[in-house]
């Protein structure tokens, strides 16, 4: 991700132009306001957060796809290098599976 005007927070979709503060995660990020709202969750506030997906309108949702598209890439690829690591290890699919909550064989399909 070079382009830093491209950078949005994987939670809220706001850029990093929109938000004072975006911390990155592996291609995830995260920004300060969805900060508050996780430090308010944990500490068991009501958030005046996020209100949820049906309160946004169908272009606002529309707009939000790429995004969580991109999301949803980013930690398909995290996986993806996790489990290439466990398996150069020599990690059998049938302990990753069982991490994963899956049986072995759909691990190696999904992974492998
Ligand atoms: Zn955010």
């Amino acid at each position: 991700m070079a382009d830093k005007d491209k950078l949005f927070c994987s939670f809220c979709g706001k850029t990093s132009k929109e938000v004072p503060s975006l911390i990155a995660g592996p291609r995830v990020f995260i920004c300060g306001d969805c900060v508050k709202t996780c430090n308010a969750i944990l500490a068991g506030l009501p958030s005046d957060g996020f209100a949820g997906w049906s309160e946004l309108d169908d272009d606002a949702l529309l707009a939000n796809l790429p995004r969580s598209q991109q999301a949803h890439e980013g930690s398909r690829a995290v996986l993806q290098q996790q489990i290439d690591e466990l398996r150069k290890r020599e990690v059998s699919w049938q302990k990753i599976g069982d991490a994963l909550s899956i049986s072995r064989q759909a691990a190696w399909e999904r992974f492998g």
